[in-house]
């Protein structure tokens, strides 16, 4: 038996953070936030918690719900401060040793770091540090940064931090606690988001508000990019370490990574997806009866959609909320079955109906293809479909799982071809100006633009170095070439 994705066609962000300081129930609370952040990563979860003398982890494969429910694990997790990270990550045989916190001793103390985010120089570094005697536990990028941390000659352990980080390149959103601070950083480019907020008097970080929401803690504002917060039990500092850039926050977070109940960037997520539809309802018109989303991701911008067309909305499709992002596939034979696992057509909605089916991308197809034909089998008289991003052309280097360039349906196909393949009557996706505008930039800067957009357009923010030399992700471990 194997354990494979329902749905292997959406883009996947690969972690989420927490961090918390001065609370008696720092670990629970830690947990509660990793829940709300479970969107961010299913597949693993470590909560490292300090006492100030020690510290005390609890990592392991699975969700936060299966790992953290007992109270008795939280009991072993005692401390007023504590860091919690989710992970999605390709399964491997490799899994547990990538489980993050990464936790490290040094001659100044224990250090652990949780990461969100992707270091494109990662291999290179690696690479550089094994031939001068490092040895590395894990495949992960996020180790590059513990050893530059222990090779700096910096004093401190927020110097050494700022040290390891100037070599690395990339996207990070790190949350790092050491005996008596926590530190939260944001690279330069402010790419991943993180947040900053309080509760009872204690400092908290997460990738995002929602995991503030659970616990009743405030979100206080985000952390600038390139801003490092050092807190400790005399207050908290802010610090900018590195040369200033212009900030290239992802824009996938507001089409489909962040939770519609967060507020990102200084907006609601929710109301930018619906903005998003009605951008789309503007730009790709069409006479049809209903606007049905592809639920989840799909809701608030098909919500916007119809009510910038006047067209009623109604729930076509129904999501089984009971099957996981994965599940036991008995045999290959199956397999195909995937999709109706977890989306079923509600054919009293559908059937003779010309029908608007929104969706947040398309990355391979294969999901849109079976959605398509679903929804034609429920009597549907006519399908078209309306994307809430452009067409995903590129890769993400940025902590995002995405399929090679050659995998992307949209690198491979024009809209018409798109459509034909994926079986709808016509195929509309809203603009990069468009989703801009969505997201509150009236005139999108096409030299300098004032979000990443590179999965769309190509235009990478910050250098691939690993990927321009050559190097592959594999090459992070000696064992990954066996799998
Ligand atoms: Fe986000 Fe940029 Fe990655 Fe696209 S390429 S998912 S916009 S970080």
């Amino acid at each position: 038996m194997s354990i494979k994705h329902t749905l292997k066609d959406k883009f996947r962000d690969e972690c989420g953070v927490f961090g918390i300081f001065g609370h008696p129930e720092a670990a629970a609370l830690t947990a509660l936030g990793l829940h709300a952040l479970q969107h961010r990563g299913q597949e693993s979860c470590g909560i490292v918690a300090s006492d100030s003398e020690m510290f005390h982890s609890h990592r392991a494969t699975g969700r936060v719900g299966d790992n953290f429910s007992d109270a008795r694990v939280i009991e072993k997790l005692p401390g007023y401060s504590a860091i919690g990270h989710n992970r999605y990550s390709t399964t491997g045989p490799n899994e547990e040793r990538n489980i993050q916190p990464m936790f490290a001793d040094y001659a100044f103390g224990g250090f652990a770091l949780a990461h969100n985010g992707n270091l494109t120089n990662a291999v290179k570094l690696r690479q550089e540090l094994m031939a001068s005697g490092s040895i590395f536990n894990s495949t992960s990028d996020t180790e590059t940064l513990i050893h530059l941390v222990a090779l700096s000659p910096y004093p401190n352990v927020t110097d050494k931090l700022v040290d390891a980080a100037k070599k690395v390149v990339g996207a990070y959103s790190l949350v790092a606690l050491s005996r008596d601070m926590l530190i939260g950083m944001r690279d330069p480019f402010g790419v991943r988001p993180l947040v900053l907020g309080q509760l009872d008097g204690a400092w908290l970080l997460a990738s995002e508000s929602v995991a503030f929401d659970i616990i009743g803690a405030n979100l206080v504002r985000e952390l600038e990019p390139g801003e490092m917060v050092v807190i400790k039990d005399n207050g908290l500092e802010s610090f900018h370490p590195f040369t200033t850039q212009k900030q290239r926050f992802c824009i996938f977070e507001f089409v489909y990574f962040s939770r519609p109940d967060s507020e990102v960037e200084g907006s609601s997520v929710y109301n930018v997806r619906k903005r998003i539809g009605q951008e789309l309802a503007k730009e790709a018109p069409i006479e049809a009866d209903i606007v049905v989303p592809v639920p989840d991701s799909g809701v608030p911008a098909a919500i916007g959609y119809a009510e910038e067309a006047s067209i009623p909305f109604e729930l076509g499709i129904i999501r089984n909320h009971y099957v996981g992002r994965t599940f036991i596939e008995p045999s290959d034979q199956i397999r195909h079955l995937g999709v109706k696992l977890k989306h079923n057509a509600n054919s009293g909605t559908l059937k003779g109906k010309r029908v608007i089916l929104v969706d947040d991308s398309i990355v391979r197809g294969t999901t849109s293809t079976k959605i398509v034909e679903m929804v034609r089998s429920a009597g549907a008289a006519e399908v078209h479909m309306r994307i809430a991003s452009p067409p995903t052309t590129h890769s993400c280097f940025y902590g995002v799982d995405t399929p090679e360039r050659d995998q992307l349906l949209a690198a491979r196909y024009d809209t018409s071809g798109m459509a034909d393949l994926i079986g709808v009557d016509s195929l509309s996706y809203i603009s990069i100006d468009g989703l801009y505008r969505a997201c509150g930039e009236q005139n999108r800067n096409i030299s300098s633009p004032q979000f990443c957009d590179a999965c769309f357009t190509g235009q990478y923010p910050i250098t691939l170095s690993d990927h321009d030399e050559g190097h592959t992700p594999a090459q992070l471990s000696l064992l990954a070439e066996n799998r």
